[in-house]
């Protein structure tokens, strides 16, 4: 029987929360499948290790992670910590270090879940974003001169590699392709970001001639926000820069009823390092600590991780779980209109896990 090392990093705010939640969905679901069994570390990394240790991680941290068959995350974010030394001494650490490119982000309405768009069902809107997660406008570039005066400056300088951008198409044209219709839109600002989007529109005609089969178009960003709201049916799989993709997959999660819901996967493809899978919420400052976090992000992201390391049965069987649950409405939490604590959505799909026999 196989064993899987999983690394969780509770990070932040509801972080721990809910990752606490999702390992214990994900045992119970290995036990069910019984084919596999997960051996989970737990890593105590975020603002608390901060202040203590000065740092979010150990400088040997990402190391440490390295034999790790996947990462489970959940947060970072501290109210008392600038969101620019937590994002960048944990999670972007990681992902740039393991050099996860692929950022994956599917949105779909689930059975029992209200989206806040008229007349748009499950059938309506199933996308899937694929984030530039290496870098582009996160790239890390940039500086501040005159600091304090009043001639200062401050830039972020967007990097866009031929070898970035023609590896992150190629993985969505190949998702695309997976995926039964088989369609991809292209998302960039060419019009008025003349070089490094131009260069995106570049790379694509020429990648893109390798998938005959997977019908493409094009958009721009903010025509690609009306779309998303006025035609979702339209679209299937989206591949966009790490800032376009970051925007549009918070809106894609707003209209699939709740950001606590919407999961992600950060992949390294080559699997010479581990993926990182985590909830696309931060921290939630406002409701830390009051066990009322909606676990079901975490859970979704639970379901990539399992689809990652090979077992498509036990994902299939926890996402079916995770419907059941959402479409009988007996567990619902604050962020979708209902009262269930954590604890109580958790032994809901604890117990749809347990129960399926299909
Ligand atoms: P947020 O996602 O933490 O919260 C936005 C709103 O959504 C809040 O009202 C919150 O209560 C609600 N919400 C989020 N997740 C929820 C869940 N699972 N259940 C119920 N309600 C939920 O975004 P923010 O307020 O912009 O950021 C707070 C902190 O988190 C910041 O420090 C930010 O940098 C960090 N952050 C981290 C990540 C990450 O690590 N991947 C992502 C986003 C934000
Ligand atoms: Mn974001």
């Amino acid at each position: 029987m196989g064993e899987y090392r999983i690394a969780a990093i509770g990070g932040d705010g509801i972080g721990p929360e809910v990752v606490e939640a999702g390992v214990e969905v994900l045992n119970a679901v290995a036990e069910k499948d019984g084919g596999f069994s997960l051996k989970v570390e737990t890593f105590p990394w975020g603002g608390d290790y901060y202040r203590k240790h000065g740092v979010m991680m150990p400088e040997d941290g990402v190391e440490t992670l390295k034999p790790f068959d996947a990462i489970y995350f959940g947060s970072a974010g501290d109210p008392n910590i600038p969101d620019h030394i937590t994002l960048w001494g944990l999670r972007l650490k990681i992902c740039q270090t393991l050099d996860q490119y692929a950022n994956v982000r599917p949105s779909r309405l689930l059975p029992g879940i209200d989206g806040p768009l008229k007349n748009v069902g499950p059938d309506d809107l199933d996308w899937v974003i694929v984030r530039e997660n290496s870098e582009g406008e996160y790239a890390g570039v940039g500086g501040r001169v005159h600091t304090g005066l009043a001639e200062e400056v401050g830039m972020d300088v967007a990097v866009f590699t031929r070898a970035g951008v023609e590896r992150i198409q190629r993985f969505a044209l190949e998702l695309a392709r997976s995926r039964p219709r088989k369609k991809l839109t292209l998302v960039t600002k060419s019009n008025a970001q003349r070089h490094g989007m131009v260069f995106w529109d570049d790379v694509f005609e020429v990648v893109r001639k390798d998938f005959p089969d997977v019908e493409t178009d094009k958009m721009l960003v903010d025509a690609m926000t009306t779309r998303m709201v006025l035609k979702p049916q339209s679209l299937d799989t989206i591949v966009a820069t790490n800032l376009h993709a970051d925007v549009l997959s918070d809106l894609a999660a707003a209209l699939t009823g709740s950001l606590g819901i919407a999961p992600t996967a950060n992949l390294r493809p080559e699997r010479d390092f581990p993926s990182m899978f985590e909830p696309i919420h931060g921290s939630a400052f406002d409701i830390i600590g009051k066990g009322v976090a909606n676990p079901i992000g975490c859970f979704w992201s639970g379901v990539m991780l399992l689809e990652h390391l090979g077992e498509p049965a036990a994902a299939k069987r926890l996402m079916a779980a995770v419907e059941r649950v959402t479409g009988a409405r007996e567990a619902v939490s604050p962020d979708l209109g209902g009262n269930a604590t954590t604890r109580q959505v958790t032994d809901a799909v604890l117990a749809a896990v347990r129960g399926a026999n299909d």
